[in-house]
């Protein structure tokens, strides 16, 4: 189903009523990694809608390596994003990781995100298969792009045909920087597939100062959308501070990818 034979024209995604994913128009997704406090998610959802993004992400659930790390705020966590949604307009993308989280957050999200981690989860993609929520399906650790196609194939399976890619940087022998942004990826899964595509160059680099510039990139070789890691206080982060842009760095990107869109 996620097959270009199976369908030639390309998809369009619909999130919260009003953001479409697949088209012409760049869709900007920006926010923190974690939501940390009400006073951190508001102030930095103000920032990245003033800067003209169009979803809010934020992470309540977090994937850390190590037990001990912040694990994220769980439900008081949604119902931050709910109250920054309606200040915002935002419509807002939260990880799940499980089946349970599934349902539990699900309902009041309009978007929600699988992680690299749970890329080859199959019971979790087989229970989203099962609603119509809009899906941002991240690309695995070190997944090749047929295994890729296949976990979409998964939700797709089920009837949940809003499925949207994010190529998040995968794993080489490359120690220089987090991970390598497959920016083939692009163009290669837009012969294969009519899912739209979205790239992370927070994950893709893990360093904030080359996020702009793998932003721009992603654009150029013909992403959908981007999704971007901003925090006010990235010295403060709960998580991901390294490759967090304070909001003036986004404004700048912003205005960078829409002109490399114009391009493109
Ligand atoms: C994230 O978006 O914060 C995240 C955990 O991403 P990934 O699953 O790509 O590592
Ligand atoms: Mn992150």
């Amino acid at each position: 189903r996620a097959g270009r034979h199976f369908k030639p024209e390309d998809s369009i995604i619909e999130v919260g009523g009003k953001v479409k994913i697949g088209g012409k128009d760049l869709v900007m997704m920006a926010g923190p990694c974690s939501v940390e406090s009400e006073e951190q998610l508001l102030t930095i959802a103000k920032a990245v809608k003033k800067a003209g993004a169009n979803m809010l992400r934020g992470g309540v659930v977090k994937p850390r390596t190590s037990p001990y790390a912040f694990q994220g705020m769980g439900m008081e966590g949604i119902k931050l994003m709910k109250k920054a949604k309606e200040e915002t307009g935002l419509p807002i993308v939260c990880e799940v990781m499980s089946i349970e989280q599934l349902h539990e957050f699900g309902p009041h999200l309009d978007m929600i995100q699988l992680g690299a981690r749970n890329m080859q989860n199959f019971d979790l993609l087989k229970e989203v298969g099962k609603t119509n929520i809009p899906v941002l399906l991240k690309r695995g650790l070190s997944a090749t792009i047929e295994e890729w196609l296949m976990s979409a194939e998964y939700i797709m399976a089920g009837g949940n045909e809003n499925v949207v890619l994010c190529e998040r940087g995968i794993r080489t022998y490359e120690t220089a920087y987090r991970n390598v942004l497959d920016l083939n990826a692009v163009p290669m899964l837009k012969s294969k597939t009519h899912l739209p595509i979205v790239v992370d160059p927070a994950h893709g680099t893990g360093k904030w100062w080359m996020v702009k510039d793998l932003a721009n990139a992603g654009v150029a070789v013909g992403a959908h959308g981007l999704m971007v890691e901003v925090h006010h206080k990235p010295e403060e982060a709960f998580s991901d501070g390294p490759q967090s842009l304070k909001p003036e760095k986004f404004e700048e990107l912003m205005t960078e990818v829409q002109k490399v869109a114009e391009i493109f």
